[in-house]
């Protein structure tokens, strides 16, 4: 479902409305890997209607939430269904909310595909949502929370029953990430570096896609139903978060640097090195696993061309670091290799990178490991 927010209108506006800070959303981005499974095109041999395919959705979610199944289905038959034939002058699937009075109408064009049952299950849910909300304010990552819940009960309801249609659902499940997880992300990763950058609400389906399927796998039923019906804050829901990278910024236990040492030059060099590697290991992207001759060469020769940024809190302790290298053919051009922030502080690390760097020309980010191989850095 794609519509307009009028609460948000930049990039600023968004994260306030979702209680977010730049630093929690970067942190979500930098745990997205590139899983690689859309291989597997689906076949879309389904003959289900566009009727079935909500029906479907109803038995999956009411399966998922057995204790919710009267309000989901009393829910289920107050909205009304509009299907649109393939070719005629629509866009995307939507779901209007006509609250108070009215039950929501949901328009999905379907031409039996797996994705365009996807679809509708994904509708089902911001439809239900909206009808148990009694009118409620909910936030559009909350929204897109409700309606990647009921895909994914579709998902599960579909291999428990060994239906035929399971394997291209998910295969068109898979296919969908590459657009959230990728193409999405790194819209919003652009759009960091600016608190003024205009509201796309495409930035809501990266965030909302990670945390459905973080609290389908890990929450309890009655904690998932609320997440459902967008109870549960963006806060909360990032917050149960068990990883090593929690969006709240972890406790920065490293020491104070000293100030430089003038007289002898190679001491600093030496506790510049230290606080790299000290960073490097509480910051799991592959650096630490590096053999330490190889690790050691390249970060000195980092140091000795000036392509190394540290950056420090007030406190004078060392919070990230960056390095990069200038661009073969064009000098101008300067790619970022490496940006390690182990305690949540990307947004300042990029500050100090755009302050250090803002003479260059275009200047490109790589994550070694991310969805994202290469993305603008701002
Ligand atoms: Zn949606």
């Amino acid at each position: 479902m794609q519509r307009i927010d009028i609460m948000a209108n930049d990039l600023r506006t968004w994260l306030e409305l979702h209680c977010l800070t730049p630093a929690a959303v970067s942190t979500v981005l930098n745990d997205l890997t590139p899983e690689g499974r859309a291989a597997q095109t689906p076949s879309n041999a389904t003959t289900l209607s566009a009727k079935d395919a909500w029906a479907l959705a109803m038995e999956a979610l009411t399966k998922k939430f057995p204790g919710n199944a009267q309000s989901i289905e009393r829910a289920a038959h107050a909205i009304e269904l509009e299907c649109v034939a393939e070719g005629e002058d629509v866009q995307q699937p939507f779901t209007l909310d006509r609250s108070p009075d009215k039950a929501p109408l949901v328009s999905i064009r379907y031409s039996v595909s797996a994705a365009d049952i996807l679809a509708v299950a994904h509708e089902f849910g911001h439809a239900v949502q909206l009808t148990l909300g009694g009118g409620r304010f909910i936030p559009p990552i909350q929204r897109e929370i409700a309606a990647f819940l009921s895909e994914l009960a579709l998902l599960e309801y579909s291999a428990t029953a060994h239906s035929p249609i399971a394997a291209d659902l998910q295969a068109a499940h898979s296919a969908d990430d590459l657009v959230y997880l990728h193409a999405d992300a790194t819209q919003l990763a652009r759009a960091l570096g600016d608190p003024g950058t205009p509201y796309s609400y495409r930035w809501n389906y990266t965030i909302a896609r990670v945390l459905a399927a973080k609290s389908y796998d890990g929450q309890g039923a009655d904690t998932l139903w609320n997440t459902f019906l967008g109870k549960e804050g963006i806060t909360r829901l990032m917050a149960t978060d068990r990883r090593k990278h929690v969006p709240h910024k972890t406790e920065n236990y490293l020491l104070p640097a000293p100030k430089p040492d003038r007289d002898h030059p190679a001491i600093n060099r030496y506790r510049s090195l230290g606080m790299m590697a000290l960073l490097d290991i509480d910051y799991w992207k592959g650096e630490s696993e590096r053999e330490i001759g190889d690790y050691y060469a390249a970060l000195r020769s980092h140091m000795q061309d000036k392509s190394a940024l540290i950056a420090f809190a007030e406190d004078m302790k060392p919070i990230g670091y960056a390095i990069w290298e200038r661009h073969p053919e064009s000098s101008g051009d300067i790619r970022i290799t490496r940006q390690a922030a182990p305690f949540g502080h990307h947004f300042e690390l990029q500050k100090r990178l755009r302050s250090r760097l803002s003479e260059a020309g275009t200047v490109m980010s790589i994550h070694a490991r991310s969805a994202r191989e290469v993305q603008a850095a701002w």
